[in-house]
């Protein structure tokens, strides 16, 4: 078999090899016969090439030839020739050759597809899963999962050269918080004790600036036990990043410059730095969101005085009681429908919004909806939205925040359905200026917004206490085409200014103590001024590859809801391994 083992790969051969003799070895894409003649498509990872079992062939080659199915793994030996005028392929790169096979090989034998390996229907995704090394043998897989290792090698390339040292941290540890559920690790050795995986190694990552490595990256699998929704997975990677002795400027460079170098490694792109900067307080204002796309241009505007003035009485009211009426303008959507309009209200209601006023603009003025109640304002309005015949003026009134957010979620929805999205763009943009804290209404208490070893800008240090809601932090999101890329901050290095925000996010001394007295411990030891930040490498490809979901870009994800179809995890574990682990379950109670 040692004369059957490739010389060249499905993606080599050129005119330049026309003549020589050579062995690919790979499987069988697609095959036709023309009139005794077979053509099959050889494919492996690095292309696709035609080869030929002529009629006049040996009768035992004939044979073989007969019995290939899509599939098979093959051998064939055989001699570079020139293709026939009429099936020269321009596009492909093996295109103008093909190989004439003297000798053929079945490796392996394939039974029959369970889906034909290019399909990708959405309800076929499970049995994807199910067959993923078939799935991956697709073309876009392949492409996908190339290009994954390219931005991994990129970003390793780019770091190192900027003096990073890449330095791994365990899987087992006590719990990281990041906002999500741990998932836990019950140990055999010691009973009742448990290893968290880390949400992200933040809490290690601090302490390697503690110990001096002022410069670390880790492409860290970061495991959070979050409800299955959009797409999420339980397990993600991110190009984890810790610098000492750096303003939030340094970490913007450091990214950009990382970026840059993906772009043009991956993409052969050039990407303009520095990126756009918006404030978060900015961005809920005109786009709704923490997270705008800014391929297109529609923004949201003020209502509040229009609203004040009308005789409108919800809106007026909702001025009064310090809410917000938030406008958008959608550009010629003044002949919507009805059912069109409430199934953008269905969104802005999604959003938390009671629902969405809307008003037609045409050449005589203001029309429809409740334009009744602008009649007066209708020629100021006009102008203060920048507004044409033709189009259709939507508002919400509620609190700021859900004014704007629902009203933000439209604005995206409108971005996809009147196709304004520049699709080739890659529109970065930096959102800063966040606040430290979120209130949590369930729990009546403040969260911290991002984590809470995040830095409060420096004018707020003195009022920490007294207004936490109003507190901006050193906190940083780096946004790309509506998608959150990366989330950072410059870190609390104080262990008195650490104490104080535990105990504003609620967090007792005690349970500091309990829960990160290491890291309270080791800032009484010198720890340097620190800040960092952490692309997630999967949204990062997903984005590169135009893809819509992060399952695309991952070798072996979970599904929808979290499982593997695969190998059948998240799975059952047999009652000897539960009591190894001193563990008894208790049944799911039935609804
Ligand atoms: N550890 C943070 C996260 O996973 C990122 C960071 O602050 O560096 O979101």
């Amino acid at each position: 078999m040692k004369e059957m083992i490739r010389t060249a790969t499905c993606g080599d051969l050129q005119e330049k090899h026309l003549g020589t003799e050579v062995v690919l070895n790979g499987w069988v894409h697609r095959q036709r016969d023309h009139g005794g003649i077979k053509f099959i498509d050889l494919r492996d990872r690095y292309g696709i090439t035609q080869v030929v079992v002529e009629p006049d062939s040996a009768a035992a080659l004939l044979k073989t030839a007969a019995e290939l199915r899509f599939e098979y793994c093959i051998a064939v030996k055989g001699l570079v020739r020139n293709r026939p005028k009429e099936m020269v392929n321009p596009q492909m790169p093996t295109g103008a050759i093909e190989v004439k096979v003297t000798d053929l090989v079945i490796l392996s034998r394939s039974q029959v597809l369970p889906f034909m390996i290019e399909e990708k229907t959405p309800a076929k995704e499970d049995l994807r899963l199910k067959y993923r090394y078939l799935d991956l043998r697709s073309l876009s897989m392949q492409k996908n999962l190339f290009l994954r290792h390219q931005v991994a090698f990129a970003a390793r390339e780019y770091l190192v050269n900027q003096g990073f040292y890449e330095i791994e941290t365990p899987t087992f540890i006590k719990s990281t918080p990041e906002g999500a559920r741990d998932f836990l690790v019950p140990c055999r050795l010691l009973p009742g004790k448990f290893y968290a995986l880390p949400q992200s190694p933040q809490l290690y990552k601090q302490l390697l600036m503690v110990a001096g490595f002022d410069k670390y990256f880790q492409l860290a699998h970061c495991f959070r036990d979050e409800d299955a929704r959009g797409d999420r997975q339980p397990e993600h990677t991110q190009i984890d990043m810790e610098m000492s002795f750096v303003s939030r400027e340094d970490v913007f460079n450091v990214v950009e410059g990382l970026m840059r170098h993906i772009f043009k490694k991956a993409l052969g792109r050039e990407l303009e730095v520095p990126f756009e900067r918006i404030a978060y307080d900015t961005a809920m204002d005109l786009y709704g969101t923490d997270k705008p796309d800014l391929r297109f241009e529609l923004t949201l505007k003020d209502f509040n005085n229009p609203a004040a003035q009308s005789d409108f009485q919800v809106f007026k009211k909702i001025v009064e009681q310090n809410g917000a009426v938030k406008a958008l303008v959608a550009p010629g959507c003044g002949h919507y429908s009805r059912k069109m309009i409430e199934d953008l209200e269905e969104t802005a209601k999604t959003y938390g919004a009671k629902g969405l006023a809307w008003i037609k603009v045409t050449e005589q003025g203001l029309e429809g909806g409740v334009s009744k109640f602008f009649t007066e304002q209708s020629r100021s309005i006009i102008k203060h939205l920048s507004a044409k015949p033709g189009d259709l003026i939507l508002l919400v009134g509620d609190t700021r925040k859900t004014a704007c957010t629902a009203l933000g979620a439209v604005r995206s929805k409108l971005g996809a359905d009147l196709g304004l999205i520049k699709k080739h763009e890659f529109k970065f943009v930096w959102i800063i200026d966040f606040p430290l804290f979120e209130w949590n209404a369930e729990e009546n208490k403040w969260d911290p917004a991002h984590h809470m070893f995040s830095m409060p800008q420096e004018q707020y240090l003195d009022s920490l206490e007294k207004d936490p809601g109003s507190v901006k932090g050193d906190l940083y999101d780096l946004v790309c085409n509506g998608v959150e890329l990366a989330s950072g901050s410059i870190r609390i290095h104080d262990p008195e200014l650490q104490k104080r925000i535990f105990s504003i996010v609620g967090f007792s001394l005690e349970e500091a103590e309990i829960r990160f007295g290491f890291l309270l411990e080791a800032f009484k030891y010198g720890p340097p001024p620190h800040g960092g930040i952490a692309p997630g490498l999967d949204r990062l490809v997903m984005l590169l590859a135009r893809e819509d979901t992060i399952r695309e870009v991952i070798a072996f994800p979970k599904n929808t809801v979290g499982a593997s179809p695969m190998d059948d995890c998240p799975s059952p574990v047999n009652q000897e391994q539960l009591k190894e682990l001193h563990l008894k379950l208790i049944p799911p109670k039935e609804d």
